[in-house]
């Protein structure tokens, strides 16, 4: 059967390569021409499709938003012709980007005349989802305004719901026996676990893509899954490197450039996921820089010897022993200073979050000291209180006497005792006392409230900091390291952290074992300053955006 095959499409299929990149502002991430070219060649030799450069290839600088491109309407004229059935591009939306020429290619491919369109991303065949690819060929939009409300809504309502609304990849099927529409993706029960075999292989570390591919097509015997005339071949090299940078995998789903969260079953975590990109080095997709969130990088510390940021770096290797796989994380100066060559060296995180854990364990108190200091604060602070009660009291009393005058003055000028100017006057004053008397009963409240409960956060700090830090999400690091150090520094390996007077006084406390100091100090240190000590539980951000 597969001879079979062959041979039928050495006879009827010719190939086409096209290739296109404009200078527009769209165009502008996309791979130039040549770099197409050299993709696009590997992709038809990893098919098993010969290329002849010098006929099969057709390429142009020309947008793809109107329509009267040449090098199209060649491609369009050699398939109608029946010469090519066949067209490799780096994506779909090289070829078409108006409705018109994405309309063409539409119509050939079900009609047959196009028997496969083969982008790096996947193959597209004349049984595809029509909208799908139209969605992919960027023409959604104008495209959708002639379809019916109800198709346009239900591939919405699709991707919403996390039902990738095309073809299954390898390890999956389409659920064909719901009806269309409403088709979910499940697990092939032939595939499933061969292709989780191969990323398993691959995370050991111990093996490259051709190797698995190897392992897939002569042990395994992994073939595509077969729909109607397509698939049922064993898979390629291309399809296993497809497999292993493929978002679908871990969840996801990839439409018109966006990812977007599937409800499928995920192949691999997260973390294997990222993990195997790392190993595919080059080859693997770059890993979100928003997932490392990075506890210490922006401008929080700077380094000593040029004053540039420190920023923070992550590194995959595999062990060549036996494949193990290590991940550190490393923090250094950028180096970005004109005419300055900073001779400074990279510090590892470990070892960076170690210098920190020694500085929290000289501010750490212990629980029954810091309970003690909280409890010898409130006891002054009612001592202060009780004494402030009385100039409390006297402050509402002169509140209570400001209403009654200005009720009184109302009276007085109802019963016509006084004129107008007469109770305007006097009244604008009563008015400008009361508001003056209620700003200072309300001072009165925060400023003792205030305090208190500034004292008690420090203390609380210091008794839980150094445990908060050990099990804190990077940006409660981040936020412990900036509430403890004003002009972090970096140096020579060193991180300086320069504390502030109330730290400061605690970490002399504990040195020196001697607690009666710190509190005489505490009352004037927070009489007026407005520092704070809480540490805010921040969720990490996980893949919120990937690439
Ligand atoms: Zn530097």
């Amino acid at each position: 059967m597969s001879v079979n095959l062959k041979r039928t499409h050495s006879a009827t299929e010719g190939t086409l390569v096209y290739c296109r990149k404009s200078s527009e502002q769209e165009d502008r991430q996309v791979l130039s021409i040549e770099s197409q070219m050299r993709e696009t060649f590997i992709l038809a030799k990893d098919n098993g499709l010969p290329i002849d450069p010098a006929k099969d290839v057709l390429t142009e600088s020309r947008s793809a938003k109107v329509p009267g491109r040449p090098m199209f309407n060649e491609m369009i004229a050699r398939v109608l012709s029946g010469k090519s059935s066949v067209i490799v591009a780096f994506k779909l939306d090289r070829l078409a980007r108006n409705m018109q020429d994405g309309g063409m290619i539409i119509q050939l491919l079900q009609e047959g005349k196009i028997q496969r369109i083969i982008t790096t991303e996947r193959t597209y065949l004349p049984t595809d989802n029509v909208m799908m690819i139209a969605v992919e060929l960027g023409m959604a939009n104008q495209y959708s305004r002639d379809l019916s409300t109800h198709v346009r809504n239900s591939i919405k309502t699709k991707i919403a719901l996390g039902q990738y609304p095309g073809l299954a990849p390898i390890g999956y099927l389409n659920d064909l026996s719901r009806e269309e529409g409403a088709r979910t993706i499940i697990a092939d029960p032939e595939r499933f676990d061969r292709v989780r075999k191969l990323w398993d292989l691959m995370l050991t570390g111990a093996y490259t893509v051709p190797q698995l591919h190897r392992l897939a097509t002569r042990e395994w015997h992994l073939t595509t899954p077969k729909y109607g005339k397509h698939g049922g071949r064993l898979v390629s090299k291309n399809t296993v490197y497809n497999v292993l940078t493929g978002h679908f995998y871990r969840g996801w789903f990839r439409i018109n450039g966006e990812l977007h969260w599937g409800s499928h079953r995920p192949m691999v975590t997260e973390e294997e996921f990222w993990r195997v990109q790392g190993l595919l080095g080059r080859e693997g997709l770059p890993r979100p820089q928003k997932h490392f969130e990075f506890a210490f990088t922006g401008s929080l510390i700077r380094c000593g010897e040029c004053g540039c940021s420190i920023t923070a770096e992550r590194r995959t290797k595999a062990s060549r022993r036996d494949g193990r796989i290590f991940e550190w994380t490393y923090y250094r100066c950028v180096k970005k200073k004109p005419g300055m060559a900073c001779t400074q060296k990279y510090v590892e995180a470990k070892e960076l979050e170690g210098q920190i854990d020694a500085f929290l364990a000289s501010i750490t108190l212990p629980q029954s000291i810091a309970e003690w200091a909280i409890r010898q604060v409130k006891e002054e602070h009612g001592r202060e209180t009780r004494v402030q009660e009385d100039a409390l009291r006297e402050l509402q009393t002169s509140v209570r006497t400001n209403e009654t005058a200005k009720k009184r003055l109302t009276d007085l000028r109802l019963r016509d005792l006084i004129d107008d100017a007469e109770f305007i006057a006097k009244r604008e004053e009563l008015v400008g006392e009361g508001s003056r008397l209620a700003e200072q009963v309300e001072a009165f409240g925060l400023r003792s409230n205030q305090w208190l409960d500034r004292v008690e956060e420090a203390f609380s700090f210091c008794r839980v900091v150094r445990e908060r830090f050990a099990s804190g999400t990077p940006a409660e690091k981040r936020q412990i390291l900036q509430i403890v150090g004003s002009n972090l520094v970096l140096q020579d390996k060193k991180l300086t952290i320069q504390p502030g007077e109330f730290l400061a006084g605690v970490q002399k406390a504990v040195e020196n074992q001697e607690w009666l100091p710190l509190l005489d100090d505490v009352r004037n240190m927070f009489g007026n300053n407005t520092i704070r000590f809480k540490i805010e539980t921040v969720e990490s951000k996980i893949y919120s955006k990937a690439v």
